[in-house]
């Protein structure tokens, strides 16, 4: 890793190193293009945000695209499976069981801790020809053109600052995107009022490979199985409540979360460290500038209730892949930021990436509200969701990330 670039014309920059970035470097890589990546912070430093200690749910489909990239078996030695997935409402009676064997899969779904996903990531690339990756270094500035974009770049040890010029620039930086407010793309953006606070614990009984989500009259919180029979939790709280639940010494925090998840798994003990994320719906009013495109969380922030914010996110990369791979040239070479291409990305992007963020959006509404019709509402959901044929696996297919037209390595099937 550098924060020196080693030439100054590069096909594709990436802004931002993260979960998306990394992987999109990753999937471009059998392209054999001139790629950089630039990365504000550095995997190990404390302050990295992408590769945390949050656990994320990964999709089937981007199982498949991660196999499709040759990192799986690195992924998975790292990563638990999900067998079965309980959902529950508390205080109410009822309650839904999705399980892998029922949809024929063998398994819904895999958590990893995202700092363990980025250390598989970030030594992939470390060892690719023709991926440069500037970190620490941030994009400061950004000048469009008919026939380049030009990033300026300034490294953190460096009072200099670089002007990298590509065929197509892509921000990959984050909900909180810099790089889209300098492309002059606006996002429609709607807090929720609740943080996510998140950690694990250990339960007495083994989750036995099962994931819970049970909605509780604060918001939704999420039990997931994670290695050495430890829980991944995502407690959804108010946002008035969170710095107190923060605060709380480890045997109160035990308390709470085990009176809102109940005793299914046992007692609750030993919680590690956590963290609070406030929780906002993001959505970026285009997909494209000249000679630049949004992916990840830059294009679409979603409330981590459906697990969905990266998967949605690789399904991006799937899609701006298959983009640039149709239009590479017999010689190799592509105009990765032609106008057609990135609209070609733009409209096969927008009926996913708008069903996700309404689907997740009307989850944390429907099972957030303590109001009597809604309640009453979701029971029939709930129940509905369980009896009747086909509901639950539409449900299932949106959330593997299975619906709709899928790239090749979404499919499974390598670029090159
Ligand atoms: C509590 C919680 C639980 C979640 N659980 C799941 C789950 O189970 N399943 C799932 O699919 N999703 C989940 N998500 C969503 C998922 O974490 C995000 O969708 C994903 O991290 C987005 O990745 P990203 O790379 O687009 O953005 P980020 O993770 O925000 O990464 C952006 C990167 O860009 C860098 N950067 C920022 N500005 C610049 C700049 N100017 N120049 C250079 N670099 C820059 C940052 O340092 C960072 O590394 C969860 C989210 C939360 C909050």
């Amino acid at each position: 890793m550098s924060s020196t670039a080693k030439t100054d014309r590069y096909d594709i920059i990436i802004a931002g190193g993260g979960m998306i970035g990394a992987s999109m470097a990753l999937a471009l890589a059998p392209l054999g293009l001139r790629i950089a990546v630039v990365e504000a912070i550095a995997r190990k430093s404390g302050e990295q945000p992408s590769f945390d200690d949050r656990s994320t749910a990964l999709s089937r489909s981007t199982q498949r695209m991660f196999e499709a990239m040759g990192l799986w078996p690195d992924v998975i030695a790292a990563a638990t499976p999900i067998h079965n997935i309980h959902v529950s409402d508390k205080g109410r009676f009822g309650f839904s069981h999705i399980s892998a064997e029922q949809q024929g899969v063998e398994a819904l779904g895999y958590v990893v801790i995202n700092r363990v996903l980025g250390s598989v990531l970030q030594s992939k690339l470390a060892g690719l020809d023709g991926i440069d990756i500037l970190c620490p270094a941030r994009i400061i500035g950004v000048e469009l053109g008919p026939d380049s974009a030009v990033a300026m770049v300034k490294a953190d040890n460096s009072r200099k600052i670089s002007n990298l010029s590509c065929s197509l620039l892509i921000a990959a930086d984050g909900a909180n995107s810099t790089v889209r407010a300098m492309l002059g793309i606006s996002a429609q953006t709607s807090e929720y009022g609740q943080h996510a606070v998140v950690g694990n614990l250990l339960p007495e009984k083994s989750l036995d490979n099962c994931a819970f989500e049970r909605f509780t009259s604060q918001g939704p919180l999420a039990i997931l199985p994670i290695a050495d029979d430890r829980a991944g939790f995502v407690w959804t709280v108010s946002e008035h409540d969170a710095q107190r639940v923060l605060a709380l010494d480890d045997a109160d925090f035990l308390a709470e979360i085990q009176s809102e998840f109940g005793y299914r798994l046992g007692k609750f003990s030993r919680v590690g460290k956590r963290a609070a994320y406030p929780l906002v719906l993001s959505k970026a009013v285009r997909l494209t500038a000249t000679r630049s495109v949004l992916v990840g969380n830059s294009a679409h922030g979603l409330h981590p209730v459906s697990a969905q914010g990266f998967n949605l996110g690789m399904r991006d990369v799937a899609a701006l892949c298959d983009c640039v791979a149709d239009a590479l040239g017999a010689s190799g070479t592509v105009d990765a930021g032609d106008e057609q291409l990135l609209q070609r990305y733009a409209t096969w992007r927008h009926s996913d990436q708008s069903k996700l963020v309404t689907f997740t959006d009307g989850l944390v509404r429907i099972f957030g509200s303590a109001r009597a019709p809604i309640r009453i509402l979701r029971d029939i959901g709930m129940i509905g969701f369980d009896l009747i044929p086909g509901v639950r696996s539409l449900f299932v297919k949106h959330t593997m990330g299975l619906a709709g037209r899928l790239p090749r390595l979404s499919r499974g099937v390598p670029l090159r």
